[in-house]
């Protein structure tokens, strides 16, 4: 007698994307301009990057 054991693969989705560590800076203010954070480049209020290091918020 042949005993058939069925193993069933657990399938684990790895969707999951880890934010850990990842924090949403905004623009420092100086003067009425932005100032980068991360280069302290200072740009126009209607920067949306910064145009030094191209980091953006
Ligand atoms: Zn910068």
């Amino acid at each position: 007698m042949a005993t058939s054991e069925q193993h069933s693969a657990d399938e684990l989705f790895d969707e999951f994307l880890e934010d850990r560590g990842h924090e949403t800076r905004g623009w420092e203010e100086s003067y009425n301009k932005k100032q980068c954070p991360d280069c302290g480049g200072l740009h126009e209020a209607t920067a949306v990057e910064c145009s030094v290091c191209g980091w953006r918020p």
